[in-house]
């Protein structure tokens, strides 16, 4: 675990040397920084990151009730605990500190060993609360992450189409999708073994997440098979992408175990919602790009076939 970072706000000099001389007994922090008063320790806050403040109650200028009501609204530092330095043995005012956001306190004059041991307290509670963060962040990229492409899986893309419907519901803002399905990969498994497969699927995923917008989603469907959801954009858009896409995928040069390089092509069925469209759900809106997929199979494959009304089966 990393060592904590720790901000000291008062405006008596000789106090922020105590404080400071508490908590140099040990070496469990990283960092000190001082602020004559409140506002100096909001300007500070973004640049220094500190892991805990230790706050004089009664400053001139920005005391520490109004540092605490301006640094609870920021959304980059209103989790830093604040430690209140008091000095009133007032019970009334303690629990107002509480009460407007503080994490504990301390009354002057404080021994330096109960400073270290509150300090010290809330500086791991701070830095296990980052850990957890951290690891939390880790596993919800995991549980949206297939693990053989590196793209997004199936449950990130069917949660991510039934709230892109939802919205074309709503607004009416045009939304595509296109399946994408690799041409003859099971021949690609039987010449070259499946290992040399896997790369294939690899590259493939990463080709079509390099050519499409940052915004759009690229997804492992099931097998060999991708998806891409296009936000925002409308058929005539993702036609031009979708064959950028498909020609971007016959370019691409795989190798064999030995070295060989090899190409491969896929098939692309696309379908687009836009303001004229009626009533429309996931499953619809899926089982029509399949069948524009199966049309760009059944047409020769290595194209791009596009859903429409008339020409629905
Ligand atoms: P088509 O052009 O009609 O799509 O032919 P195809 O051979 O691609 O289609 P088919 O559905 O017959 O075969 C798909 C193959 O994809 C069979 C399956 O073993 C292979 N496959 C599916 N998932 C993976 C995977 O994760 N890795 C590898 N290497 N192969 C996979
Ligand atoms: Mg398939
Ligand atoms: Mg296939």
């Amino acid at each position: 675990m990393r060592r904590g970072r720790i901000l000291i706000v008062d405006d008596s000099a000789s106090v922020r040397r105590e404080v400071l001389q508490a908590l140099s007994t040990t070496d469990e922090f990283e960092a000190f920084r001082e602020c004559e008063d409140g506002f100096a320790a909001l300007k500070v806050l973004t640049e220094f990151r500190p892991d805990v403040v230790i706050c004089d109650l009664v400053m001139p200028g920005c005391d520490g009730i109004t540092f605490l009501r301006f640094k609870g609204s920021r959304t980059d530092a209103a989790n830093i605990p604040v430690l209140m330095v008091t000095s009133a043995d007032d019970t009334d005012r303690k629990v107002e500190v509480l009460e407007r956001g503080a994490a504990d306190y301390v009354t002057k004059p404080f021994h330096p060993r109960e400073l270290l041991a509150r300090v010290r307290t809330l500086c791991k509670q701070r830095l296990l609360q980052e850990e957890l963060e951290t690891a939390n962040t880790k596993l919800y990229h995991l549980s949206c992450t297939d693990a053989l492409t590196g793209v997004f899986n199936r449950r990130h893309f069917d949660s991510t189409l039934e709230a892109e419907v939802s919205r074309f519901l709503r607004y009416r803002t045009p939304l595509s999708l296109i399946l994408v399905d690799v041409d003859h990969f099971k021949s690609v498994n039987d010449r070259f073994g499946h290992t040399v497969g896997d790369n294939v699927l690899r590259e493939i995923a990463m080709v079509l997440k390099t050519v499409v917008r940052k915004a759009d989603v690229v997804a492992r469907y099931g097998g060999e098979e991708l998806a891409v959801i296009l936000g925002n954009t409308g058929e005539s858009g993702a036609v031009i992408l979708a064959e950028r896409l498909r020609v971007a995928v016959e370019r691409l040069e795989h190798r064999t175990a030995d070295g060989r390089v090899f190409h491969t092509t896929a098939s692309f069925g696309l379908s687009s919602l836009e303001s004229a469209e009626a009533k429309v759900t996931c499953e619809s809106f899926l089982t029509r790009t399949d069948e524009a997929l199966y049309a760009s199979k059944k047409n020769g494959r290595n194209r791009v076939a596009v859903w429409n009304s008339r020409t629905a089966a």
